[in-house]
């Protein structure tokens, strides 16, 4: 098949207003879902249970069908193909390996086309990839979940894929191993030169895996953007709250500062009216209040309601007029419940929505 000069700098992935009802008398699972994968890329579709991730991952791979939208796949368009044609790799959540095949014939089944001594360098090849050459004749029963989880991704990456799905495929393994696998099939990917879509509700598994990620709500994505994006400048009051704990104050904004309940605060872009803002735990600050230094002043004084250890940092929940904030300070910081405190505001505010 040719490819023209805009081909060649096509994205490996374009989803294009993609929509999928289950049932015509309820809203669709998926819609108006659309983004790019760029070659290479590693992409997160982050969201609550039930948001319609796998459903989007099913219809990009073809074991499901849109009522409407296109993907296409290197400039092409695929939305009609057959799963077996596209060739995608799939890694599921329970890595549907076949329990009676060893692992070397588990990654041999996605070669088929391949014949003899071919297939079974390739199949060598892609298991020294994921360090598992030593177990190639054992059983799936007989290996750890991190060590299944190493063969469905060679399974997956054995035909050579320019892009792998992933639903949700470190669900299953323990926090520490979880992490580790993490970053190993990450380094997998980047070396390989292998584009994927990670599906998760872990929104720090999100953050640390993935060079973009989109946050999904209800069938929708609700942003797109870098980790630093998503966490920093949160669009809406959704995106900023699912991706780590936040203080949710309305404001009114006048350029690029505004009016709040903890006075007038910074923001991060130029805003007018009524506004909602964001402004994470680490941007906010305690100290005494300034009677406890001999001082008088307008200050914003709170009182501490309870703290919490958690080695690199002790967050705060702090009762400010009738407003409860979250507020991250060093490990060090001597308040305890039942204590006043002024409340400092260290960082700019991020604007997530209009206010009332
Ligand atoms: P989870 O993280 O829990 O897997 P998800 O974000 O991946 O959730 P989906 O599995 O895509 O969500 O499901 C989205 C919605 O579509 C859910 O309400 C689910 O019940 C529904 N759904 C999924 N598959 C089907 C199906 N084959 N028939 C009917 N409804 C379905």
């Amino acid at each position: 098949r040719p490819t023209s000069p805009t081909q060649a700098h096509a994205p490996i992935l374009r989803v294009q207003g993609l929509t999928k009802r289950f049932h015509p008398d309820f809203p669709p699972v998926v819609e108006n879902v659309g983004f790019t994968v760029e070659q290479g890329e590693v992409f997160a579709l982050l969201g609550p249970s039930g948001c319609g991730k796998t459903t989007t991952l099913r219809l990009i791979a073809g074991f499901e069908q849109p009522e409407s939208g296109q993907v296409w796949l290197e400039g092409r368009e695929i939305t009609r193909l057959p799963a077996e044609e596209r060739g995608i790799g799939f890694v599921f959540q329970d890595y549907a390996l076949f329990p009676h095949l060893s692992v070397f014939e588990n990654v041999a089944f996605g070669l088929r086309r391949l014949r003899g001594k071919v297939r079974q360098a390739r199949v060598l090849e892609v298991l020294g990839l994921v360090g598992l050459t030593v177990f190639k004749d054992r059983k799936p029963g007989e290996l750890s979940g991190g060590q299944q989880q190493r063969v469905a991704l060679a399974r997956a990456i054995a035909p050579g894929p320019k892009l792998v799905l992933l639903d949700e495929p470190f669900s299953s393994l323990d926090a520490a191993l979880r992490q580790a696998t993490r970053d190993e099939v990450r380094a997998l990917l980047k070396q390989a030169g292998i584009g994927a879509i990670l599906v998760t509700h872990d929104q720090e598994e999100a953050l640390s895996f993935a060079d973009r990620l989109a946050v999904m709500r209800s069938g929708q994505l609700e942003q797109v953007g870098t980790p630093e994006e998503v966490y920093h400048r949160p669009r809406t009051p959704f995106v900023a709250q699912f991706l780590g704990r936040t203080n949710l104050i309305p404001g009114e904004a006048r350029g690029l500062e505004a009016e709040t309940p903890l006075g007038r605060i910074l923001l991060s872009e130029e805003a007018h009216g009524a506004v909602l803002l964001s402004l994470r735990p680490e941007g906010l600050g305690l100290a005494m209040p300034l009677g406890h230094l001999g001082i008088s002043g307008k200050q914003l004084e709170g009182t501490v309601l309870a703290r919490e250890f958690k080695g690199h940092d002790m967050t705060y929940r702090v009762q400010l007029g009738n407003r409860e904030l979250i507020v991250q300070e060093s490990p060090e910081s001597p308040f305890r419940p039942g204590d006043k405190v002024r409340v400092l505001v260290r960082a700019k505010a991020v604007v997530v929505g209009r206010g009332q």
